[in-house]
């Protein structure tokens, strides 16, 4: 079978050309413009009945990612497997939020909980190498993907397992992110996602109970001035900016994605701004007040 068959038998399965392209790629290891320069090529028997078992799965609805077994996030090639969430596009902009709190040079706490795949936490240590990163996850067969991806990725993450907040060590944090499982229990569009672990689209109930319990747990967790970020559904927004109020949270505020959906809410927690570190702060270092050093009152505290 050549190259140009193998495509118009993906058609027939209905799968669409630039998946079967995708998937094409992946088995020969090579990019799409290789492909179309070369349709006459014969696949070997072995690549022709690869390529059929993969159009099958994603014929039958399994997410792409699944299929390749990678997923593209912040230009880190993850792997991703069913027992964590496919990281998505619009997650990106939690991250690009979290850079903003992230001086770079500035070796902060950083948690990233329920991290799945690790994509926020991965792409957050590799952008900003000095910031020290946990990530928790209740699922150790989650953990075991996301420390594979940090190892291979040569980024130097901490993960601990367990629920939110549960698993951390006694220490306060310059900065929270999360993309929790948000989507409501009775939701439709679940029926669309039953190839993904459920533990990690929906809390049940009416989506928001780890959104609760991240909030809750906040305070206790954070430094003064601290940053919490999270990911939420299309319609949570107000939801989430009137818990992090109640929990005492200031400067409450919501981003939406490419799509224009409200997709992310934030805020901050009052006090004093931390300080990162006891030593004078270099000369690229940017983004805090302080800018002759910190006392030892500030640092940690
Ligand atoms: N955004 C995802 C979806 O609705 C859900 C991700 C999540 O629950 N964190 O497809």
């Amino acid at each position: 079978m050549r190259i140009a068959d193998a495509l118009t038998a993906a058609r027939a399965m209905g799968v669409a050309r630039l998946d079967a392209q995708w998937l094409l790629e992946h088995l020969l290891g090579r990019p799409r413009s290789w492909l179309l320069a070369h349709d006459d090529t014969e696949l070997t028997t072995a690549q022709a009945a690869d390529l059929q078992a993969g159009l099958a799965r994603r014929a039958a609805g399994e997410p792409l990612a699944y299929v390749v077994g990678e997923r593209e996030f912040r230009g880190l090639t993850l792997q991703v497997t069913p027992a964590v969430l496919v990281p998505r596009p619009e997650t990106e902009l939690l991250v690009d939020w979290a850079l903003e709190h992230l001086p770079p040079g500035a070796a902060l706490d950083v948690v990233d909980l329920g991290t799945g795949s690790g994509a926020i936490a991965l792409a957050l240590q590799h952008e900003r190498p000095q910031a020290r990163v946990l990530a928790s996850d209740a699922s150790a067969e989650a953990l075991a993907i996301a420390q594979g991806n940090a190892k291979r990725l040569g980024l130097a993450v901490a993960f601990v397992q367990g629920d939110w907040w549960a698993p951390l060590p006694g220490r306060r944090y310059a900065l929270a992110v999360s993309n929790p499982p948000y989507v409501a229990g009775d939701d439709p569009h679940l029926a669309a996602l039953t190839h993904e672990p459920r533990i990690a689209l929906t809390p049940e109930g009416d989506g928001l109970t780890a959104i609760r319990r991240i909030v809750a747990g906040a305070p206790a967790h954070l430094l003064p001035g601290a940053w919490l970020l999270l990911e939420h559904g299309h319609d949570q927004a107000d939801a989430v900016q009137q818990l992090l109020r109640d929990a005492g949270f200031e400067a409450v505020q919501t981003r939406n994605d490419l799509a224009g959906l409200p997709r992310c809410t934030g805020a901050r927690l009052p006090g004093e701004k931390w300080c990162h570190s006891a030593a004078p702060h270099t000369d690229g270092y940017r983004g805090l007040p302080h800018t002759g050093g910190c006392t030892p009152r500030h640092a940690g505290a």
